[in-house]
């Protein structure tokens, strides 16, 4: 039996399987077959299934010859309705659900690829005040991070940080990067985007003809969680005061948002990054685009020519290329 991740992820009951069925012969990326397989593992749960058989190594090798077999010798789409969509024993349901009807009945012409949902619109009303001078905006950051490192809303957070990471760059930036929150090296130092994923938004970054100095970093959260673990929902909505003046002050042109915990806390949503990329969604006056987290890249090199296609798009938006 494979034990199922707890996820309480956003799942669209479709989508998420039709792609698993295509695999492999579909061309996605791998963070998108992987938070595929996410929305579906989150579905099984959300209906009370816990395990799923887990089948032998030498079955799903010839499984998987047969299937390519298949695949190639054959226009219409695999037979891949009893071998892509395990179906749970009865213990495995012992929550007394059963798949939905949507799982058992597979698609007839599966879709290749996620489609981007529309644009979202977080908040499409102007920034409330006006645009401050540079050394107004500087000034009135310095007076926010000052709130910000006597802050103990989070009684945990506020225990465990050695100090806040309030954010830094350039008052007058065109783009700001928005992360999920500090990690080891940054809680050390004090400051965003210091340690390996920083470095690799570094180049990231640079890729895009700018330097850290022309752009701004910010966190959804200003402490590090313990173990690096995802900032919990009331420490998002605690700390949410603090990145929303941040923006106001800055007004960025672009906020872009790396990875999901900052995707969904900026555009109040649970969809996930394969539908929230590609698009510009809006935060006041902001465009929002919504890329792979530096750090998901390191761990999926394979990722990361979509996130070479994001911000390929951001420069072009943006005049940079
Ligand atoms: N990851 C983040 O999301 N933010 C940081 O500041 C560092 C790593
Ligand atoms: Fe305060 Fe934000 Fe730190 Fe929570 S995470 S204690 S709200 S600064």
């Amino acid at each position: 039996m494979l034990e199922l991740p707890r996820n309480d992820r956003f799942f669209d009951a479709k989508t998420p399987l039709q792609l698993l069925m295509t695999f492999p012969e579909n061309d996605l990326d791998p963070g998108e077959t992987h938070e595929a397989a996410g929305e579906l593992l989150a579905h099984l749960q959300r209906v009370g299934i816990r395990f799923i058989p887990q089948p032998k190594a030498e079955s799903v090798e010839s499984w998987k010859s047969r299937w390519i077999q298949d695949a190639a010798s054959s226009e219409s789409p695999p037979p891949v309705a009893a071998a892509s969509s395990p179906q749970p024993s009865p213990q495995a349901s012992a929550g007394g659900s059963s798949i939905g009807p949507e799982v058992k009945t597979p698609p007839r012409a599966p879709e290749g690829r996620l489609q981007p949902v529309e644009s979202f619109s977080a908040s499409d009303d102007p920034y409330p005040g006006t645009s401050l001078p540079i050394a107004e905006r500087e000034n009135q950051l310095t007076n926010l991070a000052s709130v910000v490192a006597g802050c103990t809303k989070c009684t945990l957070l506020a225990k465990c940080r050695t100090q806040t990471v309030f954010g830094e760059g350039n008052p007058a930036a065109r783009f700001a990067f928005f992360g999920e929150a500090p990690g080891a090296d940054e809680d050390r130092l004090g400051r965003p985007f210091i340690g390996k994923a920083g470095q690799l938004l570094d180049k990231m970054v640079q890729a895009c003809k700018l330097q850290r100095e022309d752009i701004y970093l910010l966190n959804t959260v200003k402490c590090r969680p313990p173990e690096n673990r995802n900032p919990e929902p009331t420490e998002l909505a605690n700390c949410r005061e603090y990145f929303e003046q941040q923006l106001q002050i800055l007004r960025p042109e672009y906020i872009v948002c790396l990875g999901a915990v900052s995707a969904h806390s900026l555009l109040k949503t649970k969809l996930s990054i394969g539908r929230l990329r590609q698009r510009f969604h809006q935060y006041h006056e902001s465009k929002v685009l919504v890329i792979y987290h530096p750090a998901y890249l390191l761990r999926n090199p394979d990722a990361k020519k979509a996130a070479w296609a994001d911000l390929q798009m951001l420069m072009r938006d943006a005049g940079l290329a």
